[in-house]
């Protein structure tokens, strides 16, 4: 626990051109290719919000809404 969670994963249908890049990237798998070779999220409960398929979209189809979290050691 403690961990970032996934809130949104967004993908921009119309600048996704389906290199494939965000599933090939991903350890969890949350990504895959669709019948339109479109980015999809199909896990995204298992997202770890590493950030590397938005990171690494050629075309910044991808963003990554992380949950806002009480952070203990930022209080105060
Ligand atoms: S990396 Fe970006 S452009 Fe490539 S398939 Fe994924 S969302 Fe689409
Ligand atoms: S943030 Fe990381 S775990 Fe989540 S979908 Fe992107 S690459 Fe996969």
């Amino acid at each position: 626990m403690g961990k970032r969670k996934l809130k949104e994963l967004q993908i921009n249908r119309e600048w996704c051109k389906g290199c494939g890049i965000c599933a090939a990237f991903c350890a969890k798998k949350v990504l895959e290719m669709d019948e339109l070779d479109k980015a999809v999220p199909v896990r995204t409960e298992d997202c770890v919000v590493c950030r590397l398929c938005e990171m690494r979209c050629p075309d910044l189809a991808i963003e990554i809404v992380a949950e806002e979290q009480i952070e203990e050691e930022d209080i105060g």
